[in-house]
């Protein structure tokens, strides 16, 4: 038997949560509520779709979000001159810039430029740092909600051997970095991994963050191991090719409906606290 990791269930519990949270956070604020600001580069579908989703989100739940469009011309300045203007404006409690920007974008200037404070999605180098030192920090999204997701299904990940295919530095360096503050046994892969097939065998927890379309095979994977799909492809297709997984695996995301929903949660539960934080200091 194995365990539907079913993270569009678990998003839509904490959804609930956080509603209500957000109505205290307004009843105790004199009607103030958290907003999430994001900052869309560019005019990629997928990004747009992303950007539009999280929106959604913040209004489930009775937040505010502010929709910064910023053309596939802006240049680092023009990107780095809209963080500075949300950093300091207090009614903005957190700050998303929509990986990737274009080419011709500082990507990692411009998330530097986000303040901690406002960092709900975990980018910048500061947070990333105390995140990895195990210390308070934001965490980068998908990783935060990919370990709610397996604490949600009680999935104990101490003492167990994971292996984390992929290295950027929004998903499989956090993830790592995760895992082993939570004590399981790390190996980070990446393109230049001489035996992914082997490294990919010995694993009890396999995240598959590689950005390739069912790139890893099913029958690399062993019995009883805990699958996790951050891919999320065009058609419901993830980087873990899914079959026969369910059955003889421990537990199994599905695409979609597991990792990409956690990541939306996470990101609201963040500026949620961010706001709190934001409402205590003004206090
Ligand atoms: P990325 O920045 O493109 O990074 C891909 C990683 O995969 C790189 O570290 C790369 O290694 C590694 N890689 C590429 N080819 C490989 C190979 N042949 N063998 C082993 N490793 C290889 O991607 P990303 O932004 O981390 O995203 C990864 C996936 O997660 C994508 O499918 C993306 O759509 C998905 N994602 C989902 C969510 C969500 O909320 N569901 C959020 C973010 C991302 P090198 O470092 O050596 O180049």
């Amino acid at each position: 038997m194995s365990i539907l990791l079913d993270g569009k269930a678990v998003a839509a519990l904490r959804e609930r949560e956080l509603s209500e949270h957000v109505a205290a956070i307004k009843a105790g604020n004199g009607g103030q509520i958290p907003i999430l600001a994001t900052i869309l580069v560019g005019d990629d579908p997928s990004s747009a779709t992303y950007v539009s989703m999280k929106g959604s989100a913040c209004r489930r739940v009775g937040m505010d979000s502010i929709a910064i469009k910023l053309p596939s011309s802006a240049t680092t300045d023009d990107v780095l001159s809209a963080i500075d203007r949300l950093n300091t404006d207090q009614a903005v409690h957190g700050i998303l810039l929509q990986h990737p920007v274009p080419a011709h974008v500082n990507e990692r200037l411009c998330f530097d430029r986000i303040s901690l404070a406002k960092d709900v999605d975990g980018v910048t180098s500061h947070g990333f740092g105390l995140m990895a030192l195990g210390e308070p920090a934001f965490g980068s999204a998908t990783p935060v909600g990919i370990m709610r997701l397996l604490a949600h299904y009680k999935i104990d990940v101490s003492g167990k051997r994971a292996v984390v295919v992929g290295r950027s530095s929004i998903l499989g360096k956090p993830m790592a970095f995760m895992l082993s503050n939570a004590n399981a046994t790390v190996t980070l892969c990446h393109s230049k991994t001489s035996n992914l097939e082997a490294e990919i065998r010995h694993a009890e927890i396999i995240v598959g963050a590689v950005g390739k379309p069912h790139f890893i095979r099913s029958d690399w994977i062993s019995d009883g191991a805990v699958v996790v799909d951050a891919g999320n492809h065009p058609g419901g297709i993830g980087d873990i090719h899914p079959d026969g997984l369910m059955g003889r695996c421990a537990a199994v995301t599905p695409v979609p409906g597991g990792v990409g929903p956690m990541t939306i949660s996470t990101l609201i539960a963040q500026t949620v606290s961010a706001a709190d934080r934001a409402c205590a200091v003004i206090d």
